[in-house]
């Protein structure tokens, strides 16, 4: 068996896809020589792609309003227990003055769909952290917005935009998601995003509930065929007082497998090493620069912040997350022979 995923692995890598049949098998039999063997391989595509060069993008969870109820998500509209919170500029500026001291100049502002966040709020606030910060790049993350948003903010110098699709397929994205969302719009908008000239972000969660081995081909190969410039991958985590709190997360192995096939499906994209990952597999952000990820996710070290935005807690069955540690965090990927930017 190891031969043949072998095999499937370097027709991955040396035409970017694989059939659907393909794809499944490479899934379904993953095993430790395929897994070593693709690491590498997606390594391979990163240094030809990226050189030895990887970024921190600081995260700053400037909200926890939504209004939308995905039953995944610790802060859904409907969770009475979920703590609320929504910084004010001064705020996140200092958040990212605290990123940038510890040489972080990649600032992802990070919410829920919060409504408060119109069109001249965030167009300001980008103008804002630009005229403080000087040379800096900000990558927004912050729901379903208009196109007129959308371009507002691309002209005032936001470059990248993160929104996961959450599942390609109709009938497992109306089991998760609420019926007030829907899947076309989600595609619609990031059909706009990306034709006005962003960066645009997607993907979805390993292990959510109702998911098949066939949906999850079927958001691989969405991912692909969208193009996505950032790859942003997660493990679901059952979150306290959520309808899938009782749920098992999903497997922190797979998800890394996963972005290591996007990884050769996608050269050129960012591939994110998210929090979340660290949730379902110890260093589990650190091992996905072993399999072809480019980009840290880091949190500030302040609890004051962190503990308020629950979209998945930091405490759960299995690991206990430490606040993060930018610098020894940074010395670990270099100690792997990568240079961060
Ligand atoms: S997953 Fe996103 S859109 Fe859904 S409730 Fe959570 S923050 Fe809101």
């Amino acid at each position: 068996m190891g031969k043949c995923m072998d095999t499937l692995v370097d027709k991955l890598m040396a035409t970017g896809n694989l059939e659907t049949e393909e794809l499944k098998e490479l899934l379904k039999f993953r095993n430790a020589e395929t897994t070593e063997y693709l690491n590498q391989k997606a390594c391979m595509v990163r240094q030809s792609t990226k050189g030895n060069k990887v970024q921190i993008w600081g995260r700053i969870p400037i909200s926890s309003y939504c209004k939308y109820d995905c039953k995944m998500c610790g802060i859904r509209r409907d969770n009475q227990f979920a703590k609320r919170f929504r910084m004010d500029a001064e705020l996140i500026l200092e958040c990212c003055n605290d990123f940038a001291k510890k040489g972080v100049r990649n600032f992802l502002l990070e919410s829920g769909d919060d409504v408060y966040y119109t069109e001249k709020r965030i167009e300001e606030l980008l103008l804002m952290i630009q005229k403080a910060m000087g040379d800096c790049n900000v990558i927004l993350s912050l729901g379903e917005k208009s196109q007129a948003a959308y371009m507002s903010w691309y002209n005032s110098g936001a470059r990248s935009y993160l929104l996961r699709h959450g599942s390609a397929n109709e009938q497992h994205f109306r089991k998760v998601y609420p019926s007030n969302m829907s899947l076309l719009l989600r595609k619609q908008n990031l059909w706009q995003l990306q034709k006005i000239g962003y960066r645009t972000g997607t993907g979805f969660l390993i292990g959510i509930p109702y998911q098949t081995l066939d949906n999850v081909v079927e958001d691989i190969q969405f991912i692909k065929s969208f193009e996505a410039s950032v790859i942003d991958m997660g493990a679901f985590i059952p979150v306290p007082r959520t309808p899938f709190e009782r749920e098992r997360s999903g497997n922190g192995e797979m998800t890394l497998y996963i972005m290591a096939i996007l990884r050769l499906m996608l050269p050129g994209a960012s591939v994110l090493a998210n929090p979340s990952l660290d949730c379902v597999l110890r260093d589990g952000r650190i091992k996905a620069f072993s399999g072809g990820a480019d980009v840290l996710v880091a949190d500030l070290e302040e609890d004051t912040i962190m503990s308020s935005y629950n979209v998945y807690e930091r405490k759960n069955g299995r690991l206990f997350l430490p606040l993060d540690q930018v610098g020894n965090m940074k010395a670990q990927i270099e100690g792997m022979g990568l240079r961060v930017l």
